[in-house]
């Protein structure tokens, strides 16, 4: 009897959660429907292949770890569990049809490039064992296809554009985590379960980080069930949801200053469509409330933007051949990249954020701002890619449409224009944070500089850099720019890029605005130099 029963498999990839899992409460929904008739496999692939191209650090590893242990507990309090298979997908796939007599497989689609030529195998290879595949769209809120169909065909390049036409859909149902599953339909043991019982479970720490003296702390466990608590508590203070403004939020508190639910939302610990569908409901309650861009809701929409543009483009993550990206000749400069990345620019804001990243792989969207124009049109004219690089390895929340967009937008390659405001190294940060305290704890070599020189210490005198226990050069390092002078000559360079630029490429983009720096905060003149604004009077036409 039990030999006949056929397999129902759902295929976790991202979307690590039992509750809003269209994918998941389909195969749990088909076999409660008829226990007698199938087994439930709800999988997680470990693919060790990913490890030769993708860049992830050690803080991510075990983020995904703790999630898989969450996930394998939530599917046991519903009579399931997690089954972890080692290999390539294209590997195991035609075995595990095989082995379990699988009927019908689901996942949540994705707009990935690697992961739609990886999904398209993976469903011929399907099709040739007579096994059905269901996918489902549950990682953003809208279907990126359906938001370009209704564009016709076209992406929407700007994020008013794209509030239009979201308005007009149909919001998804958010479901609720699915019954659990009768007893007596468990799988019995495969032949690779009977030999050892522990072949599926959960990779171990030690398993997945190689390298664990590049752990940091653990401030943000990984998993469903943090994931929900964290939202929770975010939603708690429903007058601080209703004011939000993305822009009043500090990029150096010590504690965030955000939700910090992005690396929840990367994994799919947290459904994008619960947060947006709670969100609403207290905006609802509190009819007085901020707006897209800068609201909350406003920041789930700009994860939404950046998925459909993203989903209109298989480069999004460069420059050549990105049908969105402006062509700027940026330089390779390996030391200054390197300084950049380990925080050792000698610009104690910058070197803070950087190190912070590092430690703890989350950081402000603003201090994400700083870092990522000191990199490439601000201060060191290196490519944002190698910055998209340097945040693939480093952020728990990494994503390849929101890595790749925040990058072009802040070096002003696409959707965003005006180069000429830069953001100041050393301003910035202190208006939010005027005696340094953000910095005294990420570069604790200045702890001792008074806040009057603790953004710019090579204003301390040699004999003061002694008393406070740091000589530049010796315990940190001098700049290794000066601000004040390379962020005007890359200005020059980005009007003459845009230039070219301009003249190659025919179509028109509009100018947007989300938070860019104030006046106060920047260096570059707010006005645009007479050049730079017959830029950009030019693309507005
Ligand atoms: P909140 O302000 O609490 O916002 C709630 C959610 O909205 C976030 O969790 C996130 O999912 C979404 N969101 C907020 N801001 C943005 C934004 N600008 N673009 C897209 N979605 C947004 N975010 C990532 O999730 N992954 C990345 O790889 C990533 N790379 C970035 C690279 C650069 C150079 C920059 C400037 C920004 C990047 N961001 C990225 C966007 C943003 O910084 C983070 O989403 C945000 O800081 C996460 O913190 P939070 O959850 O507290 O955000």
């Amino acid at each position: 009897m039990s030999a006949k029963r056929r397999t129902l498999v759902h295929w976790f990839r991202k979307g690590l959660r039992v509750h809003d899992n269209p994918a998941l409460s389909q195969i749990f929904n088909d076999a409660r429907a008829s226990p007698e008739k199938f087994y439930v496999r709800p999988i997680f692939i470990l693919d060790p292949g990913i490890l030769d191209w993708m860049q992830v650090g050690a803080n991510r590893w075990r983020f995904l770890q703790q999630s898989l242990v969450d996930l394998d507990k939530k599917l046991k309090e519903l009579n399931s569990r997690l089954y972890i298979v080692r290999g390539k997908p294209v590997d195991v796939f035609p075995e595990l049809f095989e082995r379990w007599n699988v009927q019908l497989l689901t996942f949540e689609s994705d707009i990935e490039p690697y992961a739609l030529q990886r999904d398209t195998t993976v469903q011929k290879i399907a099709s040739e064992h007579g096994v059905k595949v269901d996918t489902h769209c549950s990682h953003t809120i809208y279907n990126p296809e359906l938001v370009i169909a209704k564009n016709l065909g076209k992406a929407p390049v700007t994020y008013q554009k794209f509030l239009g036409i979201v308005d007009k859909l149909k919001l998804p149902k958010v479901l609720a985590v699915p019954e659990g599953l009768p007893d007596g339909i468990k799988p019995i043991a495969d032949e690779f379960e009977a030999v050892d019982s522990c072949v599926y479970d959960c990779p171990t720490l030690d398993q997945l980080v190689k390298r664990p003296q590049e752990l940091g702390v653990n401030k943000f466990p990984g998993g469903e069930t943090e994931a929900l608590r964290r939202m929770e508590a975010s939603l708690i203070d429903e007058n601080w949801v209703a004011a939000f403004e993305k822009p009043n939020t500090a990029p150096n508190s010590l504690e965030p200053s955000t939700t910090v639910l992005s690396p929840y939302l990367k994994f799919g610990c947290l459904s994008a469509r619960l947060l947006h569908e709670r969100l609403k409901e207290i905006l609802v309650r509190k009819p007085k409330h901020s707006k897209p861009p800068v609201s909350l809701v406003g920041q789930l929409l700009w994860r939404e933007f950046y998925y459909t543009v993203a989903a209109a483009d298989p480069n999004f993550d460069r420059m050549l051949g990105n049908a969105y990206c402006l062509q700027i000749p940026w330089q390779k400069q390996p030391d200054h990249l390197e300084a950049w990345t380990h925080g050792r620019t000698g610009y104690p804001f910058i070197d803070a954020i950087m190190r912070q990243l590092r430690q703890e792989g989350w950081i402000h969207h603003l201090a994400r701002h700083a870092v990522a124009c000191f990199l490439t049109r601000g201060d060191l004219w290196i490519s944002w890619e190698d910055g998209q690089r340097v945040f693939e390895q480093l952020l728990l929340d990494q994503d390849w449409a929101l890595n790749a967009g925040n990058w072009m937008w802040l070096s002003a390659s696409a959707f965003f224009h005006q180069y000429f405001r830069v953001y100041s190294p050393v301003a910035f940060g202190k208006k939010t944070d005027p005696t340094g305290a953000y910095i005294r704890k990420y570069v604790p070599e200045l702890a001792k500089y008074p806040a009057g020189c603790i953004y710019e210490p090579w204003k301390a005198t040699l004999s003061a850099q002694r008393e406070y226990g740091c000589v530049l050069g010796v315990d940190y390092p001098h700049r290794i720019v000066n601000h004040d002078i390379v962020h005007k000559e890359n200005i020059k360079r980005m009007s003459a890029a845009y230039k070219v630029n301009r003249e190659v490429r025919t179509g028109k983009q509009e100018d947007q605005n989300d938070y860019e720096p104030s006046p106060s905060q920047s260096t570059g003149k707010r006005k645009a130099s007479s050049e730079a604004k017959k830029t950009v009077a030019k693309r507005r036409r």
